[in-house]
Formats: C-alpha cells, sequence, structure tokens
C-alpha cells in the first residue's frame, strides 16, 4: 500500500470514529511516528502533508531531524533521559512522557537557557502495568503542583498507552480512565491553565481512542508502515 492510501484509509476511519462520537475532525490532532523508518520516508510523510511527526529515541531522531532541516513539528514519544534533554530543546516542541521531577527542571532549565517554552504532556501510567512508564494517577496532583512553578514547561494534557489488546474494545477502560483523571485534575485548578490535551491511541486502538476524547493520536505501523518501501 502506498503511503497515500495509508494516509486516505487512516483518514477515513478518524472521520467515522468522530461520527459514531459526535465529535470533530478538527479537534483531533495527528502524530506520524515514523521510529520504524528513514530520514527519506519521513521526508515523504511531510511532502504527503502531515506536519507532526513523532519519535522515541534522541539518538536516531536528532540526525534524522538534521537531515530534514527541522521541517514539521517534531514530538518526542519516548522515554527521556536527563542527560538527552539539551539535545532536544529547540527541535523537539512536544515532548509526551514526562514522568518525573528531575525531567521536568532539567527541560525548565535548557528551555529557559534557550528562550523556548517546551509543551509537555504528563505521562500516566493508568493500566498499572509493571512494563509501562508514567506517573500512577495518586501521584499526578503533587506533580502538577511542584511543576506549576516551571515558567518555560507548558503542560497541555495528558499521555497513557494502553496495553496491547487483541481486541481494541478492552483498552476503553484505560483511556476513559485517562480523560477522567484530567477532568478530575482540572476542577483541583492546580496547573497555570486547565489540561486540553490527551495523547492517546495507537496503531491498534484509536478509534476507541477517540471516542474516549484523544486530541492526538499516535500512529506509526498503520499511517508511516514499519519501513518496507511504500
Ligand atoms: C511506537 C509508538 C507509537 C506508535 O505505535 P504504532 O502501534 O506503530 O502505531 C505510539 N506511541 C509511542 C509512545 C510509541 O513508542
Amino acid at each position: 500500500m502506498s503511503l497515500k492510501e495509508r494516509i486516505d484509509q487512516v483518514e477515513a476511519r478518524i472521520s467515522k470514529a468522530c461520527e459514531a462520537s459526535g465529535r470533530s475532525r478538527e479537534d483531533i490532532n495527528l502524530v506520524a511516528v515514523t521510529k520504524y523508518v528513514s530520514a527519506a520516508e519521513t521526508a515523504a510523510v511531510l511532502q504527503a502533508g502531515l506536519t507532526h511527526i513523532g519519535e522515541n529515541r534522541v539518538s536516531v531522531a536528532v540526525p534524522k531531524w538534521e537531515a530534514l532541516n527541522g521541517q514539521g513539528i517534531w514530538h518526542f514519544i519516548g522515554s527521556l533521559q536527563s542527560k538527552k534533554v539539551k539535545d532536544v530543546i529547540g527541535k523537539f516542541a512536544y515532548i509526551h512522557s514526562l514522568d518525573r521531577m528531575s525531567l521536568a527542571q532539567e527541560l525548565e532549565k535548557r528551555a529557559g537557557a534557550a528562550g523556548q517554552v517546551v509543551k509537555a504532556f504528563i505521562q500516566i501510567n493508568i493500566s498499572g502495568e509493571q512494563s509501562k512508564q508514567g506517573l500512577t494517577p495518586e501521584e499526578a496532583p503533587a506533580f502538577l503542583k511542584d511543576t506549576a512553578s516551571l515558567q518555560h514547561l507548558d503542560i497541555v494534557g495528558l499521555m497513557t498507552m494502553a496495553p496491547f489488546e487483541a481486541e481494541p474494545e478492552h483498552t476503553r477502560p484505560v483511556f476513559r480512565g485517562l480523560r477522567e483523571l484530567r477532568d478530575e485534575l482540572n476542577r483541583m485548578a492546580i496547573t497555570r491553565q486547565p489540561m486540553t490535551e490527551l495523547s492517546m491511541g495507537m496503531s491498534n486502538d484509536f478509534e476507541v481512542a477517540i471516542e474516549e476524547g484523544a486530541t492526538w493520536l499516535r500512529l506509526g505501523s498503520l499511517l508511516v508502515g514499519k519501513g518496507e518501501v511504500s
């Protein structure tokens, strides 16, 4: 299947899920996860009109960003070591994996020095799986209070990864849990502004995520492919 066909098919499925849940397409943003493909294939993704690029490893992403002269809007979606923060500031507009105070402080320091504001999602481990990164829902309020004073960090919302389920419907409680947590945290009014965003939904489960309020989908294998020439 060509890239254009993939994009068209994904778009049709997004529209259908929006219709089914009374949401509008404009409220859903799409991050094309290019971690499986080369810089040339990532260039083709931008050429095809997708602007948001998602990568999960600094050592792979930075050379790719350089090869593409920073075209597009870049999202860091993988776990991020504090010592690598200096490499992502100025390149990545969004970090989807903020999960600890030491990382928040390093982002604040480096973004401040660069005169920039980095947008961040707090990663939450809703499913409670040991293998998943993220704060527990119970840890979120204190974390938000502690980060509220960091002026170069704009916390736009929450992110989660659902466990892989053969039946996507089974991911619904995870996505619903993230939405309910965001709403509850907004009611506590501990962030500078209410958190509007939910980064959730991958190739296997994005329609359920849309139905539960996702505003950012992160799609790799289904949308971009897994590295075969398309
Ligand atoms: C790889 C990855 C994705 C995309 O996964 P697909 O199932 O290929 O769509 C989304 N989010 C994160 C954090 C990832 O690491």
